[in-house]
């Protein structure tokens, strides 16, 4: 549509604004971005574009040829508009692969620190406004030094690219991954909550290990793992530099905890947030020691407790054992806790809602096959949710 000579006015901002409405993007706003670098709101765009239509037409009649819309804008943005003081004519080729370099890192491919910076400042306000989630994750690898120490430099380099292919693999197209530093690196999420955000970053830290396990990197045996961190707007934070400092206490946790996992949640987070159960699961609770195990609905679960629904008649400070089948593997050995009733709700006549307050905190691996088992997990890529 650039290109066209002689388009009717009317009927090409007509076209541009149903092209954008069909497909649902701003294409004014993209038209603009494209012809003059300039960031402008939808409707904003489409009435700059109608003046930079009109001052075409009225160039053509003067030159008696048309200009082209290109030599128009830069006309009317500079000579009528005042919007481009020192404007830069460039082949479009050339500039994209100029604004590539200031956006990637070229050793990995990946977005560098600063283009995540501003996609994470802009995710923000998307967030902000649209009451949305988003989830970054950091990503570490373990023990690279020795990598460089023992193999160099050069097989460093090779294991750093081959983490970076094992990223754009896990990762949909709307996600953005980013070399944020030497060995780290960053995943922002869009419309991610934390355990979709752990379901992404444990398989990429499966695949990671699975790439440098018993495969070799050059010539050189690596047997590379990652160790990673999560944040989540807006609960862990509101501003980028606060979310990266919680995924990285959560890195750190997992590189004390003894590195190639993931941390989900943060130790002064984990025993307020519950997750809900919704009556999923087989849970089986025992609380007389002349009774037999019954089955229970499970109503929420956290770090430090479970909501369960039952028919019995429980009292408080009761101690309740429970055996939770797992549900990644139904016969294997349940998980099993102990803890007691501190809380009791009569929902009905026949039911009441137990608070029951877990002796020890539920294990991260018992939490995350029990909230994350059975659910399907969405493709490798394209879009939609995690979970
Ligand atoms: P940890 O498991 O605690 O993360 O151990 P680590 O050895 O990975 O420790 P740390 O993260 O502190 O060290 C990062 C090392 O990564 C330092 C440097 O040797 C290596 N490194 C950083 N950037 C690059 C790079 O661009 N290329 C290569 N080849 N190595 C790098
Ligand atoms: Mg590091
Ligand atoms: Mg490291």
């Amino acid at each position: 549509m650039i290109a066209e000579v002689d388009p009717d006015p009317g009927e090409w901002i007509g076209r541009l604004v149903r092209i954008g409405k069909a497909e649902g993007f701003p294409s004014c706003a993209n038209v603009v971005r494209l012809l003059a670098n300039l960031v402008r709101g939808e409707e904003e765009a489409e009435a700059l574009l109608i003046r930079i239509l009109d001052h075409r037409l009225e160039l053509a009649t003067a030159l008696a040829r048309d200009p082209g819309l290109q030599v128009a804008t830069v006309d009317f943005l500079s000579n009528v508009e005042a919007l481009l003081r020192n404007p830069k004519v460039v082949e479009l080729a050339q500039f994209e692969k100029t604004m590539q370099s200031a956006t990637t890192d070229p050793l990995t491919g990946l977005f560098n620190r600063r283009h995540l910076t501003r996609i994470g400042e802009r995710e923000i306000a998307r967030c902000r406004r649209h009451r949305l989630q988003f989830a970054i994750v950091l990503i570490d690898l373990d023990r690279f030094k020795r990598v460089n120490d023992q193999f160099g430099h050069r097989v460093g380099d090779l294991a750093l690219r081959k983490a970076a292919d094992c990223m754009r693999k896990t990762i949909r197209d709307v996600d953005v991954a980013c070399r944020y530093g030497g060995e780290e690196f960053v995943l922002l999420l869009p419309e991610t909550e934390r355990l979709g955000a752990y379901v992404v970053a444990d398989r990429l830290r499966i695949r990671i290990r699975e790439e440098f396990q018993g495969k070799p990197t050059g010539d050189s045996q690596l047997n590379l793992t990652a160790s990673g961190g999560i944040a989540v707007f807006p609960q862990d934070g509101r501003e980028l530099p606060i979310l990266m400092e919680r995924a990285d206490e959560g890195l750190y946790e997992a590189k004390r905890a003894g590195r190639d996992r993931i941390t989900l949640f943060h130790k002064e987070r984990r025993t307020h947030i519950r997750y809900p159960l919704n009556g999923r699961g087989d849970i089986r609770m025992h609380h007389d020691p002349s009774g037999a195990w019954t089955l229970v609905r499970g109503v929420d679960i956290s770090y430090g407790g479970m909501l369960v629904e039952t028919g019995q008649q429980v009292d408080r400070d009761t101690v309740v054992r429970f055996r939770l089948a797992k549900s990644s593997d139904p016969v294997a050995d349940p998980w099993e806790l102990q803890g007691k009733v501190v809380r009791i709700e009569e929902p009905t006549a026949l039911t009441r809602r137990l608070g029951v307050a877990l002796e020890q905190p539920i294990p991260d691996t018992c939490l995350t096959d029990y909230i994350l088992g059975g659910r399907p997990a969405a493709g490798e890529s394209g879009g939609g949710s995690y979970l």
